[in-house]
């Protein structure tokens, strides 16, 4: 599943090639996304030149003269820069034609992924409306962290996850996260101490933007690009590593279920 990391070396990819270039045609081969695509698009985005391309959570903003599209990439989508008369593959479901001659072609097996066309700030969108802030923003610190798990029973793992508590922190991130900070991902959300907040907040600045960085290293042909995801190239502490010594005090790293989802952690340096 493309998580944020891979979501924000999308957008820069594409913002790259999309910025300032006028749309020449929408063309939707399958309008049975996750939700049905609006088929008028094909007469309302030709003319329109792309101003910019944002990102909340993991939804991609394609901002054009009069409205924004929402994006997502939902379990197995990608969204790829090509020349626009390529050949379409099983599974490409539409492609945004640029004046340059290139397209902007998304292809899911999985048909989770979504596109939504809103005049209005995109950011009122029932989707986007009510997250929490994002995690590389300024504001995602301990103090906030402390704030939102006061007194809350719910293991800190799955309240890290919780995209109204921050956006786009998935397992994995969550995950390595919990064991840079140091603590068991079972411990209550409002008994963990402040100190340890704090270096919560910044262990998952931490692997999410090591995973951004990872994820640049495909960036430069982008147009060509196999959709290898950044965290493989990442050097993980525990995600999917059970029964393998800990990196740091060679206890073997354990594995549970938690809320339907494997946890990794290390017993001794999680607590
Ligand atoms: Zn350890």
């Amino acid at each position: 599943m493309p998580e944020l990391p891979e979501v924000e070396t999308t957008r820069r990819g594409i913002r790259r090639a999309l910025r300032g270039r006028r749309i020449a045609g929408f063309e939707l081969r399958n309008h049975k996304l996750r939700w049905p695509v609006d088929r008028s698009l094909t007469k309302t985005l030709p003319g329109q030149r792309v101003v910019d391309v944002r990102r909340r959570a993991k939804y991609l903003l394609i901002e054009l003269e009069q409205g924004t599209l929402i994006a997502h990439l939902g379990m197995s989508g990608s969204l790829r820069v090509m020349p626009a008369d390529a050949p379409w593959l099983k599974h490409d479901h539409y492609e945004i034609r640029l004046d340059d001659g290139h397209g902007l072609r998304f292809n899911d097996p999985r048909r989770f992924g979504s596109l939504h066309w809103v005049t209005g700030d995109p950011l009122e969108h029932p989707l986007l409306k009510g997250l929490g802030p994002e995690p590389l923003a300024r504001g995602f610190d301990g103090t906030y962290l402390a704030g939102r798990a006061r007194s809350r029973k719910v293991a800190i793992k799955q309240f890290l996850m919780d995209q109204r508590v921050v956006v786009g922190v998935g397992n994995i991130y969550a995950s390595e996260a919990l064991f840079r900070a140091g603590i068991n991902p079972r411990r209550a959300a409002g008994r963990v101490s402040r100190e340890r907040l704090d270096r919560l907040a910044g262990g998952v600045r931490k692997v999410l933007g090591e995973a951004i960085r990872q994820g640049g290293t495909t960036l430069r042909d982008y147009v060509n690009a196999d959709g290898t995801p950044g965290y493989f190239r990442q050097k993980l502490y525990v995600y999917e590593r059970a029964g393998q010594p800990c990196r740091r005090c060679g206890t073997p790293i354990r594995k549970l279920a938690q809320g339907q989802r494997a946890t990794y952690f290390c017993p001794a340096c999680q607590t």
